[in-house]
């Protein structure tokens, strides 16, 4: 009998599944990685989120072990390098949040763009800001979307159906003919994005490439009106750069769910700007994409076990 070992926390349905599948599921969330070295010793796989870490030390105890799956996207709490030299299979979930992230990225958008979270600051201090709340509506606004993949596409449909926004975009793949296609979306340099857009969104992945993609000499290509998106990964923007930006008045304001240093030290510069909506790494935190990232990593893992 296969032997799941569920190390963190796991939609019911998706231990539902794995039990239908007659699977023997073992559940233990966030064990230390004293713990994990013992549970792992007899199990064929072990599901995580971005914890527990799944050290060599684990990998190396585990003497059954074909596959390490993550309910969510990112995997660096997995030692691939181990995994691979004992010829573990990794799976994860990377269409799960991309709904929720994108509805977030249009959340930060409006809450930035109508001062939402400004108002709400004042209404809790007695004051009603009415006159210090003048802001901007989306429709007919041209949004730039940095890295049209999965959520980016999803941003996209939304400002575009919803708001009726223009699209323009950049992508390391270069021009999308469905993307323009669908939403009349202009492939541009990523330049010209900046320099045309009045919301940019970001949505590449950090890499090397993406690292501080957005730097000061780029925020200065932005209109003095538009607002930048992040929900991407901190590292994507220079943040003393948009410091800088927002202190400067090049840019009119931004919305954040990601950071260079998470959590946010407590009193970091940026939480001092009026015209920044700040929200804690939140992007996939929503009920339904928890609940896809559990259905479809215990779904892989079944059919992994059905097809090896
Ligand atoms: P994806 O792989 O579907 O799309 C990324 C796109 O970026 C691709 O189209 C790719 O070609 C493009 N790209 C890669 N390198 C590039 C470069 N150097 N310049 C321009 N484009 C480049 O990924 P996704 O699922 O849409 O996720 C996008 C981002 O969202 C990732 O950074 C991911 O970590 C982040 N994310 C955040 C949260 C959150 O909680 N805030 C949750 C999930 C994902």
């Amino acid at each position: 009998m296969v032997k799941v070992l569920v190390a963190a926390p796991l939609h019911p349905k998706a231990i539902e599944k794995l039990r239908s599948a007659g699977f023997e599921v073992i559940v233990k969330e966030y064990p230390s990685e004293d713990e994990l070295v013992k549970l792992i010793k007899d199990v064929d796989a072990i599901i995580v989120r971005s914890k527990p870490r799944v050290t060599r030390r684990v990998i190396e105890a585990a003497e059954k072990l074909r596959v390490i799956g993550r309910a969510g996207v990112g995997i660096d709490n997995i030692d691939l390098e181990v995994a691979k030299e004992k010829g573990i299979t990794v799976l994860n979930t990377p269409g799960a949040p991309s709904r929720s992230v994108a509805e977030l990225a249009i959340g930060l958008m409006l809450a930035v763009a109508r001062k939402i979270a400004f108002a709400d600051r004042k209404m809790r201090e007695g004051v009603w800001a009415k006159k210090q709340c003048m802001g901007f509506e989306l429709r007919g606004k041209i949004l730039g979307v940095i890295g049209m993949g999965r959520i980016g596409r999803e941003v996209a449909r939304i400002a575009y159906y919803g708001f009726g926004m223009k699209i323009i975009y950049y992508d390391a793949r270069g021009k999308m003919e469905d993307v323009e296609r669908e939403l009349g979306a202009k492939y541009r340099e990523l330049e010209d994005v900046l320099r045309e857009a009045d919301i940019v969104t970001l949505h590449v992945p950090l890499l090397p490439s993406t690292r501080h993609l957005i730097n000061e000499e780029r925020l200065k290509l932005m209109k003095p009106s538009a607002i930048l998106i992040n929900t991407a990964r901190g590292g994507v923007v220079d943040t003393g750069a948009l410091v800088k930006a927002l202190s400067n008045g090049w840019i009119a304001g931004a919305g954040l769910d990601v950071y260079e240093e998470e959590p946010l030290p407590k009193d970091h510069p940026l939480t001092k700007f009026d015209n920044v909506v700040l929200t804690p790494h939140i992007g996939s935190t929503t009920t339904e994409a928890q609940e896809r990232a559990g259905v479809q990593i215990a779904e892989k893992i079944i059919e992994f076990f059905r097809s090896n």
